[in-house]
């Protein structure tokens, strides 16, 4: 009796352990947190700009020298990681995005934090692009608190371009799946380095022009969709800034959607992926051999990634034809990236050059805000209660995240705060039979034609990594499938399935609230249809 006693006392305290350890990981550390800005701007004047790009790359990690005799490995069950580095220190940095226990094995380039700065006398913008798999909400709030008051940041968004090729940031990737793959020293080295790169471009801030393009009909290239409905957000759009006395670039942002995946699993150098070689073309110019083939624009390059849910990828069995020489690659390769890089930043240089529309003045109109998403996922809310996720709950499963529009001039931008279905930011929604809700598309019109001016920048994994954004009508977890006898992947990395329709309506409702917003247009309807005629074809 007595020992039944003993046991069920250690089960009682063991179970209240772990609830306790569950509800701290689960905690909402940053009480009372929320952004709910609504800003219109001024009468039309010179913009300030400013740009800045600060190394995230592990400080302790030596470029790879040697990457012809690079001497692959991968840990396998049961070694030991201590002389990995020759230190007997555990410093391991597990490459996120394929799976578990890859091991990096050196560096092939550098990682950034790159930033652009805005300033239009009333609001000052800061944008940051990352090259990591993604960065949760509460980190972000974190890299705001750190902000010196005197930055004058009126609004920070930071958005990851997903490279597969860097060490995790979010947890998921790690020696097994129970145990989080973030590397903590790092994680901290990446907020102190996202501050410097604010103030770094604050500092900088000179007086501007813009000059916006965009490419609607080239971006297919390299692209594939690995989910029905095959929908894409393969525009290649372009906010060239340039100093408003010398004419000098200033800075580039770039804004396409794919997965920066093209070195794929096998990889194990850490690398920004096809970004590097897009934003080094722009910067510097396009070279074969040695010779220049087109120049580049100078200043700092940002990629920014869109709507690359479904999911957009250029998978490794994909050929990525060389622009200059007659080679078509196939196999992951960094010259496979290279070609892919060249080829992009050919359209792109090429686009910026003969089709942009200056604009000398403009103001900034912004709306942002924070709103509550449930999370469903079951394997989230058991690595959220582990703490192999930082869900930062503000209730019971629900997990606060952002979303922001704003516009300057001709352009306007929606952020979004994880991996968008195309679809809802394009159109072409379907709900189709076989699938788990009988609800008609829920996301639609498209976010973009709510959108205003000629240029329409979607941003995701902005502020947030939620995964995939899935239509709910499109949702398919349950027999019979939609479009075959297995189900697609997608759902597993999704907080569930009202995150779409939620976080839809919040965009659609900053975007009519965006201060400068002419009324919505009637043309959305017909919009639709014509997509859907699209897809049945
Ligand atoms: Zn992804």
């Amino acid at each position: 009796m007595k020992i039944l006693k003993i046991i069920g006392f250690s089960l009682l305290v063991l179970i209240i352990a772990l609830c306790f350890y569950g509800y701290n990981n689960l905690r909402d550390r940053h009480p009372g947190y929320s952004v709910d800005l609504k800003i219109e701007s001024k009468e039309p004047r010179v913009m300030h700009a400013g740009f800045a790009a600060v190394t995230i790359t592990p400080e302790y990690m030596d470029p790879w020298n040697d990457v012809d005799n690079n001497a692959r490995y991968e840990p396998r069950k049961g070694d030991t990681y201590e002389d990995l580095n020759g230190n007997g220190k555990f410093d391991t940095y597990w490459i996120a995005g394929f799976g578990n226990r890859v091991a990096a094995q050196g560096v092939h380039d550098d990682l950034w934090a790159r930033t652009m700065v805005l300033d239009d006398g009333n609001t000052r913008l800061a944008l940051v692009a990352v090259d990591v798999i993604g960065m949760f909400h509460p980190m972000v709030i974190d890299i705001r608190k750190m902000l010196p008051e005197e930055a004058g940041i009126t609004y920070l968004v930071i958005t990851s371009t997903h490279t597969h090729e860097a060490p995790d940031l979010l947890g998921l990737w790690g020696e097994s799946p129970l145990k989080s793959g973030v590397n903590k020293e790092w994680k901290e080295y990446i907020k102190k380095r996202v501050v410097q790169s604010v103030v770094e471009a604050m500092e900088a801030l000179r007086p501007a022009h813009f000059r916006f393009s965009q490419n609607l009909t080239e971006g297919m290239v390299t692209l594939k969709d690995t989910r029905e409905p095959y929908i894409f957000d393969e525009g290649l759009r372009m906010m060239q800034v340039t100093d408003a006395e010398t004419s000098q670039t200033l800075g580039t942002l770039i804004q396409w959607a794919n997965h920066p995946e093209t070195l794929w699993s096998k990889n194990l150098l850490i690398s920004s992926d096809f970004p590097h070689y897009l934003r080094e073309v722009v910067e510097k110019g396009v070279y074969h051999g040695d010779s220049l083939v087109r120049k580049g624009v100078g200043g700092v390059a940002l990629y920014v990634n869109g709507a690359i849910g479904g999911l957009m990828t250029t998978h490794a069995s994909m050929e990525v034809h060389d622009p200059f020489l007659d080679t078509v690659y196939v196999e992951p390769s960094f010259d496979k990236v290279r070609a892919q890089g060249d080829t992009l930043g050919l359209i792109v240089l090429r686009t910026m050059e003969e089709k942009a529309v200056e604009v000398r003045e403009a103001g900034i109109n912004l709306r942002a805000k924070t709103f509550e998403l449930p999370l469903k996922n079951r394997l989230f809310r058991i690595a959220a209660a582990i703490g192999i996720m930082d869900a930062d709950m503000t209730g019971w499963m629900k997990k606060r995240t952002e979303a922001a529009v704003w516009s300057i001039g001709p352009a306007s931008f929606i952020t979004f705060p994880g991996e968008l279905y195309p679809e809802i930011l394009n159109g072409g929604v379907v709900a189709l039979p076989g699938r788990d809700f009988p609800v008609d598309p829920q996301e639609t019109p498209p976010l973009r034609d709510l959108m205003q001016g000629e240029f329409r920048f979607g941003i995701g994994l902005a502020n947030d990594e939620i995964g995939y954004i899935i239509p709910k009508s499109q949702w398919d977890v349950k027999k019979p499938y939609v479009y075959r006898d297995k189900p697609y992947y997608g759902e597993q990395n999704s907080l569930g399935p009202e995150t779409a329709p939620l976080l839809y309506s919040e965009l659609h409702q900053l975007l009519e609230e965006l201060p400068g917003t002419p009324l919505l247009s009637s043309k959305t309807e017909q919009f639709r249809d014509e997509v859907l005629e699209r897809i049945k074809k």
